[in-house]
């Protein structure tokens, strides 16, 4: 009974040290719009503020694991946070947040849904490292250092709907931010695989880019993946 007591007592601090190690380090996603709003069931809305200049947006910076079982993350880590509307030191930027981050849904709105999704169901799991505020600080900060469209047509590769290859999107990217990446494809309506997100790696501390230490698994399953517009 002795020994049965301890391996619970064992089992119990093993299992909290796990989860109060929380995360290694965050993927940040970013979009191409064109790619999320042209699949089979995908309607697409402008945001009620109007249409955000092209370019790649914000999905969200997402915690972590680098460790088994691979492709688990840690999500809606429960927290008393305040509803980030309602947090002045984040309205303060919103006007970044909807150039960068807009929401496609449908019907049209503010964005701040997407938002507070994104806060709640990855922001809350590194809430211990990163406040609300700097959560969305340090997305757009990001953001603004990694310019991906730009990486791309300094490569040649442009949003025309043409094909380029897995390969060479990859290299143009890791190039210009010197870091390795991951590409998301997706498929749109004709079956094809498009280029859909690119996800960039930041250490624990939110400060630095960093080579990505583990990779989803591929998504881009052709050779050749088309750009389309938008
Ligand atoms: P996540 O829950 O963070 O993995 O994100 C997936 C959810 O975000 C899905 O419900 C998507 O439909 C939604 N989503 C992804 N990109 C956008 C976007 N640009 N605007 C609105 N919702 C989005």
């Amino acid at each position: 009974m002795g020994s049965q007591k301890l391996l619970l007592v064992t089992l119990f601090l093993l299992a909290f040290a796990s989860s109060a190690q929380g995360y290694d380090f965050f993927y940040f996603v970013q979009q191409w719009p064109g790619s999320y709003c042209n699949t089979n069931n995908q309607r697409c809305c402008y945001p009620i503020y109007g249409k955000p200049p092209s370019g790649f947006g914000i999905h969200g910076l997402w915690p972590n694991y680098n460790r088994p079982p691979y492709g688990a993350y840690p999500q809606n880590c429960y927290s008393n946070s305040i509803p980030i509307m309602s947090n002045r030191q984040v309205s303060g930027l919103v006007p970044n947040l909807q150039t960068n981050w807009p929401s496609w849904t449908c019907p049209r709105s503010d964005s701040s849904n997407f938002w507070q999704h994104e806060w709640t169901k990855h922001g809350t799991c590194s809430e211990a490292v990163l406040s609300q505020y700097d959560y969305f600080r340090v997305s757009l900060q990001f953001k603004q250092s990694t310019n991906i469209l730009q990486c791309l047509i300094t490569a040649g590769i442009l949003p025309n709907g043409r094909y380029y290859t897995l390969a060479s999107v990859t290299a143009a990217i890791e190039k210009c931010i010197r870091h390795t990446i991951y590409v998301k494809c997706n498929i749109d309506k004709w079956g094809h695989d498009q280029l859909y997100e690119v996800y960039t790696c930041i250490n624990k501390s939110g400060t630095m880019l960093i080579d990505c230490p583990v990779l989803p698994t591929p998504t881009c399953l052709s050779f050749w993946i088309r750009f389309p517009s938008f």
